[in-house]
């Protein structure tokens, strides 16, 4: 069959309240034209973030009445622990209340002034975890990420020669090298294993951990079998394992390929660090049997672990984006190619060029989606970037707006309807308006700035 079904039933619903344009401008006014700050309700499509916001399934609301609360040695505990070794084989396994946890605790160890933790791109919170240590967060992205419109397979490689040289030049600064995958800070793109274990390799040569930030480790390792030369007969979780036999790490946010609506881990495989990341792990998050989370939580993290290598979901999620992307570029909006793991990112910088980058497209956009379908998407580019720490404006590097599709939540017909939306849109771009801003904080001024269109 052609048509790829979501490869489940629905027993449990949410009602979407349905609004008209008039209300949602009134909405968006009374919010200042800030998506964080529109009511959850208000919103018809919400793909704000993929983070935190995925359906469990009846499974894993059955292992909820199966957590085990106890102080220490959890039987929870147990579960997780063994569901997180079937996948990535460490030897220490240390749950955190989230990711940015499991990172907080890993540079606190790792990093500090006049470091350099080289990866292929930092994730947000991962790079302000590093720099609040004092150290530096080097991206190292290959070249293939520069062209927004090439299909080019892995766009979330490591440049491998540009580490290579900063380990000849600067290695005794290196504490560790790191790879995200799939690499969300640019589009969700992956890695291909090849890359992962030239890598692994060159970090072992220099004698450093290489540590993966796994959060999307699923959503990779389908587009390694899709992508890779001779990984197409393979099984996801022993590509899954191939990945991680290559690291001495991991850091990772349940919230992603866990299907959870909390969690993360750390894991190591060196007795030394990790003792001393179990003792920060008391003093910050909680005992080493449950870190900073609920028995039940630890037991959902394990049943969705055992759910998201599920290759018949992995294919439908990552159709999903493709689908949309295709409909888009067939009727020429300006998009990011290829389409990611977890989301679509709209070029608001290509469609909108009448309006400057500082009076920010893609907030522009976002707005204009939201008022038009009710679909609330995230503006990534110089509201997110552009104010600098001396509180100068700087044009980021690029204006999109990232669609992110949570997890088993939303329907075709819901995919439809977002393609619909920007359409339509897209039809009216040249009538869209630049906004300025009205108020904003010293600094994460996306969250809560208030803005008016120009
Ligand atoms: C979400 C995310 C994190 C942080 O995880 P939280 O659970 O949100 O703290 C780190 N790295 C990547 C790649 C992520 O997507």
């Amino acid at each position: 069959m052609r048509t790829i079904i979501e490869p489940f039933r629905i027993k449990s619903v949410e009602p979407i309240r349905m609004t008209s344009p008039p209300e949602r401008r009134k909405i968006l006014a009374d919010a200042g034209c800030n998506l964080f700050r529109v009511r959850a309700e208000d919103v018809i499509v919400d793909l704000l973030t993929d983070s935190g916001v995925a359906a469990m399934s009846a499974e894993q609301w059955a292992a909820l009445m199966r957590g085990d609360e106890s102080y220490a040695g959890s039987a929870s505990f147990s579960r997780f622990e063994a569901a997180v070794k079937r996948l990535m084989p460490f030897k220490h396994i240390i749950p955190t209340h989230q990711g940015r946890a499991a990172e907080a605790i890993l540079f606190a160890l790792l990093g500090g002034a006049g470091k350099i933790i080289p990866s292929n791109t930092h994730f947000d919170t991962t790079r302000a975890n590093v720099e609040a240590t004092g150290a530096r967060a080097a991206d190292l992205l290959c070249q293939d990420a520069d062209n927004m419109s090439s299909d080019a397979p892995f766009k979330g490689d490591m440049d491998v020669e540009r580490l290579h040289a900063l380990l000849v030049q600067d290695g005794a600064k290196v504490p560790c090298v790191m790879m995200t995958i799939t690499n969300n800070a640019g589009g969700g793109q992956p890695a291909s294993l090849a890359n992962i274990r030239r890598v692994a390799a060159f970090a072992h040569e220099f004698d450093k951990p290489f540590i993966i930030d796994g959060c999307r480790f699923a959503e990779n390792a389908w587009f390694i079998k899709e992508r890779e030369h001779g990984q197409s007969g393979r099984t996801i979780v022993e590509i899954v394992n191939d990945i991680f036999a290559c690291a001495d790490g991991m850091t990772m946010s349940a919230k992603k390929d866990a299907f959870a609506n909390i969690g993360g881990w750390l894991a190591l495989n060196d007795d030394e660090l990790a003792q001393k990341a179990r003792t920060r792990l008391i003093l910050t998050e909680g005992f080493p049997t449950y870190g900073g989370l609920a028995g039940r939580d630890l037991d959902a993290i394990a049943q969705g672990l055992s759910e998201i290598v599920d290759e018949d979901y992995l294919r439908y999620r990552v159709r999903v984006n493709e689908y949309v992307l295709e409909r888009l570029i067939e009727e020429g909006v300006p998009v990011v190619r290829p389409a990611g793991g977890h989301a679509v990112f709209l070029d608001a910088g290509a469609m909108l060029p009448h309006i400057l980058p500082l009076q920010y497209p893609g907030q522009a956009l976002a707005a204009a989606l939201y008022e038009e379908g009710g679909v609330r998407g995230c503006e990534i580019g110089s509201v997110m970037f552009g104010l600098q720490p001396d509180g100068a404006e700087k044009p980021a590097r690029s204006e999109l707006v990232r669609l992110a599709m949570p997890r088993r939540v939303y329907t075709q017909s819901h995919a439809d309807y977002v393609v619909e939306t920007i359409l339509a849109v897209f039809e009216k771009r040249a009538a869209l308006r630049g906004m300025r801003i009205v108020r904003q904080p010293q600094m994460l001024r996306h969250f809560t700035a208030e803005f008016a269109p120009l």
